[in-house]
């Protein structure tokens, strides 16, 4: 991770400046590198969801500079409380009811009476949240439905060309997506798997986490209905590179890039330990080289589905899914 020069420093307070006047703006957190805009703004908000051609129905998360910022914004619970405390600054998004007359607009949370909140741990994304003074809404910095950069290399250029500011802090420390937990009962609603993982959440809570019906189960966690609208992966196809993408290849097959888990005989390489958090970081990064070669399809090496090997398989899972 690079820590900010004095260059960057004026760059984070033009972003900042940015946002307040309802511009967009690329910067990095330690999942994935996100696009921001005012959480309050709904012409910002608008704007945003044109940029990335997302789906209005698909409601964004929160990005707020401290735990009190954000807690203000919802009514919290216990859970919530515990989860924040353990986790923020940090990659957990929490789902919580918002409060009446909640400043967030309501294109954000796509009309719900629920908002998703983080507080992130990057020291960019906390300074651009300082000097932006006001909760930002920002999803991947990637056309919709496509693979999220952990990398400013990834990023599109066409939706470069739509941010006033993009700020480049190197590779992503986590590289996937942050854990969303719905924490407005007492018990912890996986709503997607992340950096974070259920067995930390569990032994910190010392509670069995639950799983949405929209995510695939580990192990046996009981699954629960979904609270409308789950996570991005309700739409199935989602992170797609444009190549096909096959899981739990053994082998390459003609045509194909093979990325493997501990695999001497692959192209690239998600680990060649075995370490899952490596593993994790490098995912978009391989998918991201891999489509670059137009290869009749991506097969990727099977991951184990412990830790965070969950998130990487749900990823998969959604990258391989049929696309509309
Ligand atoms: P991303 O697409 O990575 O920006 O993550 C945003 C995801 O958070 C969305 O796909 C949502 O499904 C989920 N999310 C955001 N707000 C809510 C909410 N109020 N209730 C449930 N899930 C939410
Ligand atoms: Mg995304």
């Amino acid at each position: 991770m690079i820590f900010a020069s004095s260059n960057q420093h004026k760059k984070i307070e033009r972003a900042g400046h940015a946002i307040r006047q309802g511009e967009l703006v690329i910067f990095p957190t330690e999942t994935v590198y996100g696009i921001g805009a005012a959480a309050h703004n709904p012409a910002a908000v608008a704007k945003l969801y044109a940029a990335k051609n997302r789906p209005q129905f698909n409601p964004l998360i929160v990005h707020c500079a401290s735990k009190d910022a954000a807690f203000s914004l919802v009514k919290t619970t216990k859970l919530a409380q515990q989860l924040a405390d353990a986790f923020w600054p940090g990659p957990m998004s929490i789902v919580l009811t918002s409060i009446k007359n909640s400043p967030i607009c309501s294109l954000a949370r796509a009309g719900l009476d629920s908002v998703a909140l983080r507080v992130p741990a990057n020291p960019i994304c906390q300074e651009l949240l300082q000097c932006a003074g006001m909760p930002v809404v920002a999803p991947s910095a990637n056309p919709s439905g496509r693979l999220s950069p952990t990398d400013v290399a990834h990023l599109d250029s066409a939706l470069m060309a739509k941010c006033a500011e993009v700020i480049d802090a190197g590779k992503c420390e986590a590289g996937i997506e942050s854990t969303i937990i719905d924490a407005r009962n007492k018990i912890p609603v996986i709503l997607r798997p992340g950096p974070i993982t259920h067995s930390q959440i569990e032994d910190y809570l010392g509670t069995k986490c639950v799983y949405a019906s929209s995510v695939s189960s580990p192990t046996s966690p009981t699954s629960i209905a979904p609270m409308a609208p789950i996570a991005p992966g309700q739409l199935a196809s989602h992170y797609a590179p444009i190549a096909p993408l096959r899981m739990n290849a053994t082998r390459k097959q003609e045509g194909e890039i093979f990325i493997g888990f501990n695999t001497p005989h692959a192209d690239f390489h998600l680990t060649k330990t075995g370490n899952l958090e490596e593993a994790a970081a490098h995912l978009f990064d391989m998918l991201h080289l891999a489509d670059k070669q137009n290869p009749l399809a991506i097969a990727v090496a099977p991951i184990p589905n412990i830790g965070v090997g969950e998130a990487i398989n749900e990823r998969l899972e959604r990258a391989a899914a049929p696309r509309n």
